[in-house]
């Protein structure tokens, strides 16, 4: 299986050679993985349009860090967002290039087939990662002659490809799991399915195909639920609380941060609102805090919680750390 780079590039350049502006400078926007192949990306971009190209150094984690009114300032006229699609309206044009991987759909469809018969589902949902949406209906028509209904939904405005599920947003299954048994999320790595499954309650099988295998997420559930645990009880401690609120605008929510300090608050606790580009500890060293609570991408207190020397939790965590949720009742709270 392997990354699409040259087909992600090509289309960029054939999208910048449609355009009836000819830019003069173009901003580009590479995601960390992509960034070994950045000075060679600019140089074909340079070579196809005419133009110059600047690359983003700055990290680039989704879509929600659109680095366009950063490109306007540097002069540019297009930015170039590779690995991610559509999620907001722009200062200025912008060309997405999604990245996709190429593998075998037949012999993931036929695994997917022999998992769902082994669990007697007959209706699921299927929904898959921008790298891998693309494979989707392929997979649907295959399941389809082994007699297994699939739906594939379409999401919110965070989301552009039909299928497709964010860290953050899992519109899409939601909207296709009327009757269905289960959920086939397509794609490698845990946060994506974890975070279906706390979102929605039916199962959900991932159908690896890095991995070439499909299991059921079961006891990976309950090992998250486990240091979410951990997480809240220490926070339940805490006296001073550092709201952090992103700066990036699709990860930018201040009613919701301010709405969290409120609620602190009544709890006769101290809250400081925070606001920065990058969350990282080091940057938040200074500040005598117990506690984070992070109204920006959810994977930074679910994912990367290592990195920081103090609790970082989500808003429906707090919740839980003021009893007003259980953790049995754990629920993920998405980002519109
Ligand atoms: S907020 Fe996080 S999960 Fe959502 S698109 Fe941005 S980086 Fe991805």
């Amino acid at each position: 299986m392997r990354l699409e780079i040259e087909k992600g590039v090509q289309s960029a350049i054939r999208q910048i050679k449609a355009l009836k502006q000819k830019p003069k400078l173009i901003a580009v926007q590479v995601p960390e993985g992509l960034k070994t192949r950045a000075l060679e990306i600019a140089e074909q971009i340079e070579k196809a349009s005419g133009a110059e190209a600047v690359i983003f150094s700055d990290p680039c984690f989704g879509a929600c860090d659109l680095a366009d009114a950063r490109a306007r300032q540097l002069g540019a006229d297009l930015l170039v967002h590779f690995g991610h699609t559509k999620m907001l309206i722009s200062e200025l044009p912008v060309i997405y290039a999604p990245l996709s991987y190429e593998f075998d759909e037949n012999e993931l469809a036929n695994k997917i087939i022999a998992k769902l018969n082994e669990l007697s589902y007959k209706k699921i949902a299927l929904c898959a990662t921008a790298q891998y949406a693309e494979k989707l209906n392929g997979i649907k028509k295959i399941l389809g002659k082994k007699g297994i209904r699939a739906e594939i939904g379409v999401g919110g405005k965070r989301v552009a490809l039909a299928g497709q599920v964010l860290g953050c947003n899992y519109s899409a299954v939601n909207s296709a799991i009327k009757d269905a048994d289960a959920i086939v999320f397509v794609g490698d790595g845990l946060f994506h399915p974890l975070g279906i499954s706390f979102s929605i309650s039916k199962p959900v099988l991932i159908a690896n195909p890095l991995a070439e295998r499909v299991e059921e997420l079961r006891q990976q559930r309950s090992m998250f639920l486990r240091k979410r645990y951990a997480a809240v009880a220490l926070a339940k401690d805490a006296k001073i609380f550092g709201i952090i609120a992103s700066t990036k605008r699709g990860q930018l929510n201040m009613r919701r941060a301010l709405e969290i300090k409120g609620e602190i608050e009544k709890e006769g606790k101290k809250a400081y609102l925070i606001a920065g580009d990058l969350v990282k500890m080091e940057y938040l060293l200074g500040m005598q805090l117990d506690a984070l609570v992070c109204t920006a991408c959810p994977r930074i207190a679910l994912d990367d919680s290592i990195l920081f020397k103090i609790p970082i939790i989500t808003p429906n965590e707090l919740e839980v750390v003021f009893g007003k949720r259980s953790l049995e009742n754990y629920k993920f709270e998405e980002l519109q």
